[in-house]
């Protein structure tokens, strides 16, 4: 590894349906290494999670399923009338996320990637990713976009997107965020394709 450039740690972020995961894909295909933060969050809870015994221990063992995995409905009924629960589960649950995420970092930087990308989706209602990251990029489209795509993916109501919507970052939030900016509307896949390896090629002037 001597010699090897420093890697270039890239938070992709955007709203949903915006195309985040398309382009996550797509660096993924071009080299880089994903670390996807839902996929790690739910991973602590499910069954054999890190997090469990920890749960059990503090909230009692009913507030793990028979699978093994933490019983979100018994937690979410919890942390909705009690926020110091809210504050127990956290407290719990963010270190084993963040050593899970070292974890696949340096797995990622072992195995020799240059580029590492760290897909949030509340990358900007976070505030905590900032400071762990050289750069963001926001895949950004017209909401009106963004409630047909996932209307067309998930057979949602137009409502319901927009309720979605409504509860993260505007697109005007997360675009001060943006180091790079995808605008992710009227692009073909190909078009799409060939915006995401321009970024590269850009980022391997600072790797
Ligand atoms: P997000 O991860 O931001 O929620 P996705 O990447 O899953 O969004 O994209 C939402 C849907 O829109 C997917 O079905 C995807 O294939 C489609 N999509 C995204 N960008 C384009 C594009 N430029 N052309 C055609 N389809 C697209």
């Amino acid at each position: 590894m001597q010699n090897s450039p420093r890697p270039f740690r890239l938070g992709l972020t955007g709203g949903i349906g915006s195309g985040k995961s398309t382009v996550g894909q797509m660096l993924v295909d071009a080299g880089a290494a994903l670390m996807d933060a839902d996929a790690i969050a739910r991973s602590v809870t499910a069954p054999n999670g890190s997090a469990i015994a920890a749960i059990a221990q503090t909230f009692g063992s009913e507030f793990i399923n028979a699978e093994g995995a933490l019983n979100r409905d018994r937690m979410r009924a919890l942390v909705f009338s009690d926020a110091s629960a809210k504050q127990r589960l956290e407290a719990i649950i963010h270190p084993l996320v963040s050593l899970a995420t070292q974890a696949q970092t340096q797995a990622a930087v072992e195995a020799g990637h240059t580029l590492l990308v760290f897909d949030v989706p509340l990358l900007v209602e976070s505030g905590r990713w900032r400071t762990q990251l050289d750069g963001v990029l926001v895949v950004d489209c017209e909401v009106t976009t963004q409630i047909e795509r996932v209307m067309a993916r998930s057979g949602l109501s137009a409502e319901a997107v927009q309720g979605i919507i409504a509860a993260q970052a505007t697109r005007a939030q997360r675009l001060l965020a943006a180091d790079w900016v995808i605008f992710n509307e009227g692009l073909s896949l190909d078009a799409l394709h060939a915006e995401v390896h321009q970024i590269m090629r850009d980022l391997s002037c600072k790797v």
